[in-house]
């Protein structure tokens, strides 16, 4: 699994993520923009040849010296920023990524509660429609007159129909009083 759906959504290269933690404790000068390789560790002093190995990317870092290594959780512990409110989450993205994170998490959930109401909007539609045939099969009703023999199927028919609109509405009425679907 990749930990960055955003960067496939928007289709653009992948945040620099590690920087943030890695960069507060090592000096990457000596990466030269590059997103790993060998570094002065600081967990071992003096390390003049730059024995760290970082991974920026990966969020790994391992010395060759010494042979402290791990991921951002090991390096976290190891340089005391564990326990300071910072998760690896925080660690990873910018104000911005995690804006956009959660934005995307609210398009989300409406989208899934669109889709969980969409059925009782039909539903209401249906509702509506009932009222009406009803309300247009007793005015034709009306229209023909009592002694028309179409008058009284009519009529029936119109009955009919506004009985399954109240039975309806009365079931759409009961759901949406338990403010949940099931
Ligand atoms: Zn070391």
């Amino acid at each position: 699994m990749r930990p960055y759906p955003m960067a496939r959504i928007t289709g653009k290269s992948p945040p620099r993520l590690d920087e943030g933690l890695f960069g507060r404790h090592l000096d990457l000068a000596p990466l030269r923009g590059r997103r790993r390789g060998l570094v002065r560790c600081v967990f071992h002093v003096p390390d003049r040849r730059g024995s760290l190995s970082v991974d920026l990317d990966r969020g790994v870092f391992n010395c060759f010296a010494c042979g402290a290594s791990g991921g951002l959780g090991r390096f976290a512990d190891l340089v005391g920023e564990r326990g300071l409110g910072s998760s690896s989450r925080f660690e990873r993205e910018s104000p911005l990524q995690e804006a956009r994170r959660r934005i995307l998490r609210i398009a989300r959930a409406q989208d899934a509660r669109r889709a969980e109401w969409l059925p009782l909007w039909h539903v209401s539609d249906h509702i509506r429609l009932c009222a009406r045939l009803a309300c247009e099969a007793r005015q034709w009703g009306t229209v023909v007159g009592p002694d028309d023999p179409r008058a009284w199927p009519l009529l029936e028919r119109a009955a009919a129909v506004e009985r399954e609109g109240f039975s309806l509405e009365a079931e759409l009425d009961a759901i949406l009083g338990e403010g949940r679907i099931s």
